[in-house]
């Protein structure tokens, strides 16, 4: 998905122009009413969804970007919600499960330069409490996996890669 650049004011309707508001910031501005728009990265909020048996979920994505490979439950915060439960939510909707929010894994921001978009990424540490691992809003498909058994050929982003090496690497120090 490009990100296409609004063209009129959402203040007063008015075709807007590009101007260099800052130094280095060119910006869509209304000459009417003197509206700028500021394009900031929007959040996302994913898990590392843990059963008791150590696996971890992923879902199969069944939408561009990233489709027919695997990726951690995440998606993008709403405006009325905490991250906490924006990663809650996600992983509900993709897989099914009910997980309860642990410690914060790490923070990732991302940036595609040939598509224009950007954002950041909190993954949370989580525990499966409930429900049976079911495909839902953008996936196809979940399964439960090892540690050892996730290849990196296999994620879509390389955020949801970063955050299974941390992942890794702090569950490995703890045995
Ligand atoms: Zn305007």
């Amino acid at each position: 998905m490009t990100r296409v650049e609004p063209k009129f004011c959402e203040r007063c309707g008015h075709a807007l122009v590009q101007r260099e508001v800052e130094e280095n910031h060119t910006r869509p501005v209304c000459p009417a009413c003197g509206f700028i728009v500021y394009r900031n990265p929007p959040t996302a909020a994913g898990v590392i969804a843990e059963r008791a048996d150590g696996k971890i979920a992923l879902v199969l994505r069944g939408e561009n970007p990233g489709k027919g490979l695997w990726g951690l439950p995440s998606g993008f915060m709403e405006i009325d919600e905490t991250l906490e439960q924006t990663a809650q939510r996600e992983c509900l909707e993709e897989t099914g499960l009910t997980v309860e929010i642990g410690a914060l894994l790490g923070v990732w921001s991302f940036h595609h330069a040939p598509k224009g978009s950007s954002g950041v990424l909190v993954v949370y540490t989580a525990r499966v409490i409930a429900g049976e691992p079911r495909a839902g809003s953008d996936s196809v498909q979940v399964k439960f996996y090892a540690l050892d058994e996730i290849h990196d050929e296999q994620l879509a982003f390389s955020t949801h890669r970063e955050a299974l090496q941390q992942w890794k690497q702090k569950t490995r120090a703890a045995k």
